[in-house]
């Protein structure tokens, strides 16, 4: 009889907030509510403590100060950039694999009359630049779009390599950096990206907040009306304590992100051996973000499997969360080729600094329990 034990495995769909973070917000929730518009005294601190987190984000990513834009999430950090192509009349390449906050931006962009391309991936989700290169002289585009590294499978891009032929076309260059902020080193100088979406509640801040990055000299039109925040481009009063506690989060986890990799690559390593007798294939176990496994058994039901896993206390998921309301196979198991028995019987456990040996053994051991059954 296994005792029951509650342990969190699907930190690629949300992170648990850092503590330091919710301290960091919590005097903007109170007594330093001022509206950073006013030119009044409350207005002081809340229009400080924005510049701070602003520099502070900036520097984990190698990034100026006025490069950072902040938004309400990733997927408005997205839909930003992907407005602006439909905007300037662009043409764009994409991933077969990206997010829906890009592929369903697409929908808007190709039923504007925009012409979208979409590179498919190899077996283990890679999107290589010598594709890159056939779709650019094939379809002429003016923006390409290739996340950093997948929600599902996580597998980590080329985006270096990417950038560079882009370039080369005359093409700007957007990554999603959603899943791959806090987790992995990123230098935005030494990618040469021109855009950079990122979602403060995948890296232990909160949820609503998230900031684009655009490269100094790039100028898009905004995608929300109104005020003069954010220099003029993204209206709405800011979301001073998420902020604040965004910029705390990411500083925290860049701060210690080597011991943090090592960690979870330790806690993967054990997680796989111990599976390994029950046969399941993972999916793309080369270059990955930390911690975040696909995993397929072969003739069982991943959505099964996800509750039985529940039952036991363990969240994890089955394809992406955005996608949880809906059974079809999900896009990125297709664009990988994966067989239809082994993408039905897929689950995505993702691992984070927060996790122990003992969450590990015990989510293999439910599993083990689950497939003999
Ligand atoms: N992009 C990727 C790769 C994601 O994984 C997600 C969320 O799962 C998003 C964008 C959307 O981010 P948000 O939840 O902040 O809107």
């Amino acid at each position: 009889m296994i005792k029951k034990r509650f342990v969190y495995a699907d930190n690629a769909a949300t992170t648990r907030m850092s503590e330091a973070a919710v301290q960091a917000m919590l005097p903007y929730l109170t007594k330093e509510y001022g509206n950073v518009s006013q030119p009044y005294s409350l207005a002081r601190a809340p229009k400080k403590a924005i510049k701070e987190a602003r520099k502070t984000i900036a520097s984990c990513i190698n990034a100026e100060p006025d490069e950072i834009y902040f938004t309400s999430c990733g997927t408005e950090s997205d839909n930003w950039v992907i407005h602006a192509a439909i905007a300037q009349r662009w043409n764009i390449i994409t991933s077969s694999i990206e997010h829906h906050a890009i592929l369903n931006a697409c929908k808007v962009a190709e039923a504007s009359g925009r012409t979208v391309a979409y590179i498919p991936v190899s077996t283990s989700g890679k999107v290589s630049s010598a594709q890159l290169q056939v779709q650019l002289l094939e379809n002429p585009a003016k923006l390409v779009s290739v996340m950093m590294s997948n929600n599902e499978i996580g597998t980590i891009e080329p985006i270096k390599q990417l950038t560079e032929v882009a370039h080369n076309h005359g093409a700007l260059f957007h990554t999603d950096a959603v899943q791959s902020m806090g987790h992995i080193p990123i230098d935005v100088k030494e990618l040469n990206v021109d855009f950079l979406s990122a979602s403060g509640h995948k890296f232990n801040g909160p949820k609503g907040i998230g900031f684009l990055y655009i490269k100094r000299g790039i100028e898009i039109p905004p995608f929300i009306y109104g005020g003069a925040q954010e220099s003029g481009i993204r209206a709405g009063t800011e979301n001073v304590a998420s902020i604040v506690a965004m910029a705390t989060a990411l500083k925290e986890n860049c701060d210690n992100l080597k011991g943090n990799m090592e960690h979870v690559r330790m806690l993967e390593k054990r997680l796989l051996e111990a599976l390994q007798p029950l046969g399941c294939k993972v999916n793309d176990n080369s270059e990955h973000v930390p911690g975040n496994l696909s995993i397929s058994f072969e003739g069982y039901s991943g959505e099964v499997m996800l509750h039985r896993l529940d039952l036991l206390g363990i969240s994890v998921s089955t394809g992406s969360a955005c996608d949880s309301k809906n059974t079809q196979i999900s896009h990125v198991l297709k664009a990988i080729g994966l067989p239809k028995a082994l993408a039905l019987g897929t689950i995505r456990i993702s691992l984070s600094k927060d996790n122990t040996k003992d969450d590990i053994d015990y989510i293999a051991e439910c599993l083990q329990r689950i497939v003999k059954r």
